[in-house]
């Protein structure tokens, strides 16, 4: 498999996403996760679209193959576990997210959040919902629920 272009990236400073993150959040207060959740999610989405290229032969080998390349891409720790690939439900633990870099006055992991919820989409081909388990601030460490929207929760 060829490595994207090295067109396709920019260096940026966590500082300068948190500017934009502080920037979105003075516009539109609370409201602005939304964005980052929704860029987050096209942006899974497109991920898993590269990885159903690469043929990798099942979705479990491509939940895997994302848990390596983010932690190779220094975004953070991502582990899937507790899989029913037929149910389309699972469990992701996150540790070391870089979505931390965005917590201005926003705060919450929207991003990793929406990248998630398009990846595991796209992936199975079907609307999955992944839990929003913000009853405590996320510094960074969480632990999310997914299923695909036609199979009730399992808490
Ligand atoms: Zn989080």
């Amino acid at each position: 498999m060829l490595p994207d272009s090295s067109d396709d990236y920019v260096t940026l400073r966590k500082q300068m996403l948190a500017d934009f993150a502080q920037s979105v959040s003075e516009l539109f207060g609370r409201e602005g996760g939304t964005i980052f959740f929704l860029v987050g999610e096209k942006s899974g989405r497109r991920s898993a679209q590269k990885r159903l290229n690469e043929s990798i032969g099942s979705n479990e080998k491509a939940l895997h193959r994302l848990e390596y390349l983010k932690h190779e891409q220094h975004w953070g720790d991502i582990e899937f576990s507790g899989l029913d690939l037929e149910r389309k439900t699972g469990k992701i633990s996150l540790r070391n997210c870089f979505d931390v870099s965005f917590k201005s006055s926003i705060g919450e992991c929207f991003f990793m959040r929406g990248f998630l919820t398009g990846f595991l989409s796209e992936l199975f081909q079907e609307n999955i919902t992944t839990s929003n388990s913000y009853d405590k601030p996320c510094d960074g460490t969480c632990t999310q629920l997914f299923w695909a929207s036609d199979v009730k929760r399992e808490a």
